[in-house]
């Protein structure tokens, strides 16, 4: 054996010994106010991102009520470690080696009420049930967000659209935890809200439930009109394959997909990465890509938009994870 031998296999113990200590005395924290199921250890983000892609999170956390995720939240800043949070993992892209620190998944904090024509919603629920709720109750102002997958909490941090209508047109107020675990209201006007932009992108704090205000309507109206939207979205867009939507922001006066689409680059490929066939701005994952497939797909893309239009592409999706 050599010394090179002998140096890389002293210094992969302990990094081995140096995260089992890490692993070992978080979990228990954990305990305190988590039922052992409810913490995960190395769990892979491929099985919660709808591209199928990521690596390992050191801790995957899943609260059941809102008093465990502020609990979570506030240990979590406590021990000084990194948090991340996920709704549907229907806009994210995480890194192969995964992710270091906490990742607090948000799908068990469930709830709707309707008051009026006020609707007080869980952040775990997805948009889609939400919508469907709504039209039960009777309720227009979210027929735009029937399709939209992920969770309502994930909508209302990147202020998802569709169809002329936004997420900020429909929050009343959003009840957030700050990194001591306190709680803060805040009314939309406070929200910051701009074209895939809310001040959750700045302040991290966690969404835990949202008032959403709606006008009434007739239901089977809003069915159909919801119906409609969703027919567009099965035939314009790749819903049966993995992706995560539009990968890139609308940049002002362009179309992402016309240009992507104009460039021939429909089914250019980067390993099992590739632009959808069905719909350019759309990057799918045809099998087992990799984060670094589509890494190198997205900038690909990037360098040759820049060179033909002098456009600058920016991702709608969040990338996430250990470089
Ligand atoms: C087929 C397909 C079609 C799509 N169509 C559309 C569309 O028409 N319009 C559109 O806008 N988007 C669309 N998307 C993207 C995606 O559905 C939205 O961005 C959605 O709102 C993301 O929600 P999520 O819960 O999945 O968020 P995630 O992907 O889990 O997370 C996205 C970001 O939100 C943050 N986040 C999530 N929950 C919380 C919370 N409770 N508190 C604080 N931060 C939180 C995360 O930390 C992360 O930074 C589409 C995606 C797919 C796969």
């Amino acid at each position: 054996m050599t010394i090179a031998d002998t140096l890389f296999i002293m210094s992969r113990d302990l990094i081995a010994q140096r995260k089992g200590y890490f692993m070992t005395n978080y979990r228990k924290l954990f305990t305190y106010f988590l039922r052992d199921d409810q913490i995960h250890e190395d769990e892979l983000m491929s099985q919660h991102t709808t591209f199928g892609i990521g690596g390992p999170a050191d801790y995957f956390i899943t609260p059941e009520t809102e008093k465990e995720l502020q609990q979570v939240v506030s240990i979590t800043y406590q021990e000084g470690l990194p948090l991340f949070v996920l709704g549907g993992g229907a806009n994210l892209l995480v890194r192969d080696k995964g992710v270091r620190g906490v990742v607090i998944y948000t799908g068990g904090i469930r709830g709707i009420e309707k008051e009026g024509n006020l609707l007080h919603v869980a952040s775990g629920m997805s948009t889609c049930s939400v919508a469907q709720a709504a039209c039960r109750y009777g309720l227009s102002g979210m027929e735009f967000a029937a399709g939209i997958p992920g969770s309502i909490g994930g909508a209302v941090y990147m202020n998802a659209g569709a169809y002329d209508g936004e997420i900020s047109q429909i929050v009343e107020s959003v009840i957030s935890c700050n990194q001591k675990g306190e709680l803060v209201k805040r009314n939309n006007e406070n929200i910051c809200y701009r074209y895939r932009h809310s001040i959750f992108m700045e302040n991290q704090e966690v969404i835990l439930s949202i008032v959403l205000k709606l006008v009434p309507g007739v239901a089977k109206d809003i069915k159909a009109q919801m119906d409609e939207f969703n027919h567009r979205r099965r035939t314009k867009q790749p819903l049966e394959k993995k992706s995560a939507g539009s990968t890139f922001k609308r940049p002002e006066g362009h179309f992402v997909g016309q240009m992507i689409e104009e460039l021939e680059l429909k089914g250019f490929s980067v390993g099992d990465a590739q632009v959808s066939e069905k719909h350019a701005g759309f990057l799918i994952n045809n099998g087992k890509a990799s984060c670094a497939d589509m890494l190198q797909l997205i900038s690909e893309i990037q360098r040759r938009v820049r060179e033909k239009y002098h456009v600058e592409l920016n991702p709608e999706i969040q990338i996430i994870g250990e470089e």
